[in-house]
């Protein structure tokens, strides 16, 4: 029998990866994310599909597949697809596990939506990273990952928890017929994997995403070297996010860029824009701010993921929140979860925006463009805003900027842009394609697949949406 992959999302698009494997009757899909190619056709960042009609507005709009078997039976019966008091409609599980490669919302999200007897494999630090932001986060049905309560929602009800299987790097374990290894990998988020998968027809490699030029780009190349090891693999689905830049910055240069500019940046506030999952920037300016004598002020939700990963893996270095460098900022609005109050309680380093006036030479204050509101209390005169995240891809991204040098420029505050990507360049990815050297490559997470076979002299197998590459005679 031959072994298949089918690509359901995250081929011509940046993330959104669903890919499913078939072995001897075992299947399991490689990630299953939100698109957010797909669903920005129809919804923004504010709007949603609605919750009475369950899964029904995202199929019907194409956002997700129309495969039977996969989805929660709550979400199915309220899209009209089964009536879950009747057996006879119920749909059998048609799918034996999903791997998450990582935490990222295009890779994870979507889990949300299928059925809770379908094991999910992933790293021990992307459950921390999943469990404490669904904490801090109202309940939705696109974010409910390791556990959710179901629709319509009855109080009575206990939350159901998905049936979770926790990995470390090179734990190798067995889904029927397949195996999977998994070797870290860096990228923009802790806990990242690649997977060397060895089936009954041959061995794949999926890259998830990845970089050498990280601070653990070492981790990158343990997994290159262990997936070029043995034997040589027959197909490699490998991540082209950022495969049309030659070369780029690394994170140390997002270091010495930065300090530079705080270290000059006199009398003033200092603005920082980042992911606040993104420890590795985290840590870039927690530095800074020590090294310049400011405290770096962070809001609750990076507040607690910092604890939740401090917890869950020592070796991240990952300081106290109690830190002397780091402040935690208290809004006049509490938006997030009830037990707030009693965290800001708890510590003593909670700053309010009356306190960052007195001070505002001493602070770097971590900024997200959807917290920019804050400006009208803390009310700077001036300042040095520096956009630490990637350049916007899509319209919508644009329009996000736009309105982020409106807020910006209503108080005074200078921006400059200073990122460094969580993908590997062409450079980066032609070098681990050489080194792994499989039979065939097939492009993913990409809006450059034509780029693929000038750069790789390996095979490389353009692959449409819903279509399939079978293994055997590849
Ligand atoms: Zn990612």
């Amino acid at each position: 029998m031959t072994t298949k992959v089918s690509f359901y999302g995250g081929l011509d698009e940046i993330g959104g990866n669903k890919i499913l494997l078939e072995d001897k009757g075992t299947r399991i899909f490689l990630d299953f994310g939100k698109s957010f190619a797909k669903r920005s056709k129809y919804y923004d960042f504010f709007t949603k599909p609605r919750l009475v009609n369950g899964i029904g507005d995202l199929l019907e709009l194409g956002i997700i597949p129309d495969l039977k078997g996969i989805y929660r039976k709550d979400l199915l019966s309220l899209a009209g697809r089964t009536n879950s008091k009747e057996k006879k409609d119920e749909e059998d599980r048609s799918v034996d596990a999903v791997v998450l490669s990582h935490a990222h919302s295009d890779h994870a999200d979507h889990v949300s939506l299928l059925r809770e007897d379908i094991p999910v494999y992933m790293g021990w630090i992307t459950k921390t990273i999943l469990e404490s932001i669904e904490d801090e986060r109202n309940s939705d049905i696109e974010f409910e990952i390791t556990r959710f309560k179901k629709r319509p929602i009855n109080s009575k009800d206990e939350p159901i928890s998905r049936e979770i299987r926790t990995f470390k790097t090179s734990d190798s374990f067995a889904i029927d017929s397949i195996t999977v290894k998994p070797v870290h990998v860096d990228h923009s988020i802790p806990g990242c994997y690649g997977l060397i998968i060895d089936t009954s027809e041959g061995r794949i490699i999926y890259s998830g995403d990845l970089r050498t030029h990280g601070n653990k780009g070492n981790l990158t190349k343990d997994f290159v070297e262990e997936a070029a090891k043995e034997r040589k693999p027959d197909l490699m689905l490998c991540e082209g996010t950022r495969i049309n830049e030659a070369a780029y910055h690394t994170e140390s240069d997002v270091y010495d860029s930065c300090k530079f500019l705080v270290s000059q940046t006199r009398a003033c506030l200092v603005f920082a824009e980042y992911s606040y999952k993104d420890i590795d920037r985290f840590t870039t300016f927690y530095k800074i701010a020590k090294e310049t004598n400011r405290k770096l002020l962070i809001g609750i939700r990076a507040a607690r993921y910092l604890q939740a990963l401090k917890l869950a893996d020592p070796s991240l270095g990952i300081p106290e929140i109690d830190d002397e460098s780091i402040g935690i900022y208290r809004p006049r609005e509490l938006k997030c979860a009830p037990d707030n109050k009693e965290f800001y309680e708890k510590h003593s380093n909670i700053w309010t925006f009356s306190d960052m006036k007195a001070k505002e030479s001493q602070l770097i204050v971590s900024m997200s463009s959807y917290s920019l509101d804050e400006l009208i209390d803390i009310e700077p005169s001036k300042g040095l805003y520096i956009h630490s995240t990637s350049e916007p891809f899509n319209e919508e991204g644009e329009i996000d900027e736009q309105r982020t040098k409106r807020w910006l420029a209503k108080y005074g505050l200078k921006s400059v842009h200073c990122h460094c990507s969580g993908h590997a360049s062409g450079i980066e990815l032609a070098k681990i394609v050489n080194t792994i050297d499989p039979k065939i490559v097939v492009p993913i997470h990409t809006e450059q697949h034509d780029l693929f076979p000038i750069l790789f002299h390996q095979r490389v197998a353009i692959v449409k949406e819903g279509n399939h590459v079978n293994l055997m005679g590849a």
